[in-house]
């Protein structure tokens, strides 16, 4: 069975002293579920990441990045390698989130090499994809949904595959407090599960992991992890406060 996933996405949130504060808050009130089968992870901003780290040294709470460039190193003024996160205690990274998608204009090209050269880098991907409210109005969630997963893994191996979460988080849930239904996120959660068994096959596509994304709180966590493809969260806003990301861990086990 794939093991619960939950991560806390911090956007361009905290400060040097708030940071390590959370992160220290965070593995306190986990500390009697360790070894109990779910990953957590934090995600903060670059310029925090290494205090995170060496928060989080002795608790088995990985720390992940929001971005990253797709070069290894050089005149890319102002961007950040694979493996400069590696070097300093990155596991995962977030490629095409919504903001970065839809504020910063990222294109699917652009996540595809993102993905890719993490994964070189010895970096974990997680791959966010999801529709605008226009697109699920116009009934084009599948198609849109689809067209995100298939660019944003073009030219990926099977074994390359293997690194990649997938994330799927409607844009009008995102930071709204609109969370999709436990049953609209699972449609999608299985048609992306269908869509990786026609790319990579069953066995891959039974054993990857596709987290669910936006406005999870601590009471709707739990519905949304009892659905049959839904294998954890990606969590934003709720991530900033230790007790409700702590709660929606606990839901999650
Ligand atoms: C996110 O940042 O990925 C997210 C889902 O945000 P929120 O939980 O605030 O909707």
């Amino acid at each position: 069975m794939r093991k619960p996933f939950i991560a806390g996405n911090w956007k361009m949130n905290t400060d040097s002293y708030t940071s390590v504060q959370l992160a220290k808050d965070v593995a306190h009130g986990l500390e009697d579920i360790a070894g109990h089968p779910v990953d957590v992870a934090v995600i903060p901003p670059f310029v925090y990441i290494s205090a995170v780290v060496g928060a989080l040294s002795t608790y088995q709470i990985a720390v992940g990045a929001q971005d990253v460039y797709f070069e290894h190193k050089g005149a890319f003024t102002g961007e950040i390698s694979p493996a400069m996160l590696k070097d300093i205690g990155c596991a995962y990274v977030l490629c095409g989130h919504s903001e970065r998608r839809h504020v910063i204009k990222e294109t699917d090209e652009l996540i595809n090499k993102k993905v890719s050269a993490s994964i070189s880098g010895g970096l974990l991907p997680i791959l966010c994809v999801g529709e605008l409210i226009e697109e699920r109005k116009a009934n084009k969630t599948e198609e849109v949904v689809k067209r995100q997963v298939e660019k944003g893994l073009a030219g990926l191996s099977p074994e390359k595959f293997s690194a990649v979460t997938l994330a799927y988080e409607p844009v009008w849930a995102i930071g709204t407090g609109l969370t999709a239904t436990p049953q609209q996120a699972q449609e999608v959660h299985s048609m992306i599960r269908q869509l990786i068994a026609k790319l990579y096959g069953n066995q891959l596509a039974q054993e990857t992991r596709i987290l669910y994304g936006g406005s999870v709180k601590p009471d709707n966590a739990a519905e949304l992890m009892r659905q049959q493809d839904v294998d954890g969260l990606l969590v934003g806003g709720a991530s900033l406060s230790a007790k409700d990301f702590i709660a929606i861990v606990r839901a999650s086990v």
